[in-house]
């Protein structure tokens, strides 16, 4: 038992929870940070009911509320009444019913989480002989909105969906891949999956009370329709729509694989005539698992970076697997080169763990405040060899004293205070207690103002790294006098974020960050096509000891959050015309999402611009006509898909796992 007193055992026999969903409610129950509590990132339609406004409509500000809702995903049936071609169930779908009183057991759990939004799926969740109940009793224990996941058939009867809506019912997000007959049935493997799911659909709207959006899996038989698409389901009053990208899982890759794959590059043009719905007022789109490049233009739609907790939660058994012992994921293989997850998990999880095992972090980072969690997540925070540590505490004392006791004697410390500490006590000398500190991280205008030009100014061996703010910018640009003064031992960071909003509030954009480049400030974490000048890298690569769990392992929520804020980064696929394509990682991705990939303009071996770097469109042209006449694989290293480094560790671990490097999609 958990601390929810809950026999998850018992709801794994029952076939309420998968082995991966059991785990992931384990995490969730144990952490704040772990499992599906903790990120939730369906659709918000709540303030959608009326249509929208088009008066002051914040689209970004609800899609992160949207991101932030808790909601409690139940699997109502393992049976479909629809053989879809994609299906990523259909390995969990044995044709039975679960029992209601397990059902109701884990819905009413789902309340005691503190989750808001029920969401009833399958297989198909309307088909469960006591569907309606459900939904009622989802309103008897509380929650605040009713969700369910449907191909729509079952609603095709009109008392069924005036019954759901009496019931409860909120929304339903009706899956119709196609506006024809034709496309429908087809992808769906079943005569008459259009007509009853469009039917289905309009007797939900009749209800006046149910808010229905549609879902559309994007794949090789579609994608040439999706403005069409959007365009009839528009005309049928529908204003929300969910894209989902195929993914190698499931029934789709193993049966259909020919016919739902595509060259993204093929499917540009249909694309952009798609995306520009999402600017029609009370129009919102979501983009899933589709590679971020393919949004130029539209990075707004890039999905939240936090939808990955799911990726990783729906496979944790193999995620943990490879994390704890090494194991190569089941499906590890050629279904890598077409995996959205492959930035977060073959390159560089894979590269994090082999890092880890090998002792070769290039940074690692300490609070003094918090002790290990146990002795071997100690002993192998301490068995790296890093090029420098960062170590953090509330004041200079904390950082003495733990210094000492640090290890890694040979790398130069960076040291972070909490803002609005005093310096002025710090003994600096070479061989004091801060003998090895040689940077100093400051994130206030008070702090930057104290160090750099107060009574605390620091001694001249020591750089002053400032977070960048929108203020702390300002600060800096209005005193050239101190930025000369600090020549060379001033660096500006750009700080990364886990949300769009963040970024929005905080960060300086591109334009700023010139200016702070031009007026001889060092910028880090900025790409160098965006400073205009030399740059210092991002700490890439940085173990961080509340990463590692009990046994000294990566904890995978931990390491995702991790990912997200500090390893999610993505470049303009114009950038493969850049000299610094194989060395530079780009952007974070929420300041991409802020800011574009336009701000991103690739430059030639001397550093400047190039005049005729060619635009979006051109660049997927080339890669359309590289795919035709080499392949996919090479394609994907002309855009620089794998990092080169990534694709070298891959290889060693390939051959630690047993595999022959020959094995490997990229080796
Ligand atoms: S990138 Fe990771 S999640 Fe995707 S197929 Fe490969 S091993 Fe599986
Ligand atoms: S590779 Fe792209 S992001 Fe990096 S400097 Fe070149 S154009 Fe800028």
């Amino acid at each position: 038992m958990t601390e929810v007193e809950i026999d998850i055992e018992d709801l794994v026999r029952q076939g309420v929870l998968t082995r991966d969903e059991a785990r992931a409610l384990e995490h969730a129950q144990q952490s704040e940070t772990g499992g599906a509590a903790r990120m939730e990132a369906l659709p918000e339609t709540a303030g959608l009911r009326d249509g929208g406004s088009d008066d002051g409509e914040d689209k970004d500000a609800v899609k992160e509320a949207a991101v932030k809702h808790k909601r409690h995903w139940v699997r109502v049936t393992r049976v479909c009444n629809q053989r879809c071609t994609f299906c990523l169930d259909s390995m969990n779908q044995d044709g039975s019913m679960i029992d209601t009183n397990s059902l109701k057991a884990y819905i009413a759990l789902g309340r005691r989480l503190g989750r808001e939004r029920l969401i009833l799926s399958g297989g198909e969740a309307s088909v469960h002989p006591d569907y309606l109940e459900l939904i009622r009793y989802g309103k008897e224990v509380g929650y605040e909105w009713i969700q369910t996941v449907t191909n729509g058939m079952m609603f095709s009867y009109k008392k069924f969906a005036r019954k759901a809506a009496e019931a409860g019912l909120d929304e339903a997000t009706v899956s119709l891949h196609g506006h024809t007959a034709y496309l429908q049935d087809k992808l769906t493997g079943t005569p008459g999956a259009f007509v009853t799911g469009v039917k289905g659909m309009k007797n939900l709207q009749d209800t006046g009370r149910v808010v229905v959006n549609v879902d559309v899996v994007i794949n090789k038989q579609n994608y040439k329709h999706l403005p069409e698409i959007l365009e009839y389901y528009y005309n049928m009053g529908i204003r929300e729509f969910d894209l989902l990208h195929i993914i190698p899982f499931g029934r789709g890759f193993d049966e259909h694989r020919h016919s739902l794959f595509f060259d993204l590059n093929d499917a540009v043009p249909y694309f952009r005539r798609a995306w520009v719905w999402a600017n029609k007022p009370g129009v919102y789109l979501w983009t899933n698992r589709l590679p971020v490049q393919y949004l130029e233009d539209f990075e707004k739609l890039i999905q939240d970076p936090h939808k990955l907790f799911y990726e990783f939660d729906g496979g944790r058994h193999n995620f943990e697997g490879y994390l704890k012992r090494g194991l190569e994921p089941d499906c590890w293989g050629e279904r890598c080169d077409y995996c959205f997850l492959d930035g977060a998990c073959r390159s560089t999880m894979f590269p994090y763990r082999e890092a880890l095992i090998g002792s070769r972090f290039q940074h690692v980072r300490l609070d003094t405040r918090h002790a290990f969690v146990s002795p071997d997540a100690e002993r192998v925070f301490r068995a790296q060899r890093p090029e420098r540590v960062w170590l953090e505490g509330p004041d200079v004392d904390a950082i003495a004293g733990a210094l000492p006791q640090l290890g890694h004697d040979s790398a130069p410390v960076a040291v972070r205070l909490d803002d609005g500490a005093d310096w002025s006590q710090a003994n600096w000398a070479e061989d004091g207690p801060l003998g090895r500190v040689d940077r100093v991280v400051v994130r206030t205008v008070e702090d930057a103002a104290a160090v750099l030009v107060g009574k605390q100014r620091l001694p001249e061996h020591l750089t002053v790294e400032v977070r960048l703010d929108k203020a702390l910018a300002a600060w800096l640009l209005a005193r050239p006098s101190t930025i000369k003064a600090w020549q060379g031992r001033l660096v500006g960071c750009l700080p990364n974020h886990q949300f769009l909003s963040e970024s929005q509030e905080h960060d300086p954009p591109p334009a700023t960050l010139r200016r702070l480049a031009d007026a001889g400030v060092r910028l880090k974490n900025v790409p160098r096509c965006v400073a205009g000048g030399d740059v210092e890298p991002h700490d890439h690569e940085l173990l961080d000891a509340n990463l590692l769990d009990r046994g000294g392992d990566l904890d995978l929520d931990r390491y995702v959050h991790h990912y997200i804020e500090h390893e999610y980064y993505a470049k303009s696929l114009r950038c493969y015309r850049c000299a610094l394509q194989d060395n530079c990682r780009g952007s974070q991705v929420n300041y991409l999402r802020e800011h574009g990939f336009r701000m991103l303009r690739p430059l030639d071996q001397s550093g400047q611009e190039l005049p005729d770097a060619g635009s979006f469109e051109d660049i997927t042209e080339v890669l359309k006509e590289a795919t035709a006449k080499r392949g996919r694989r090479e394609r994907d290293q002309i855009i620089g898909k794998h990092r080169p480094d990534a694709r070298v560790r891959v290889a060693i671990d390939a051959t630690r796992l047993g595999k022959s490097p020959g094995d490997q999609p990229d080796a």
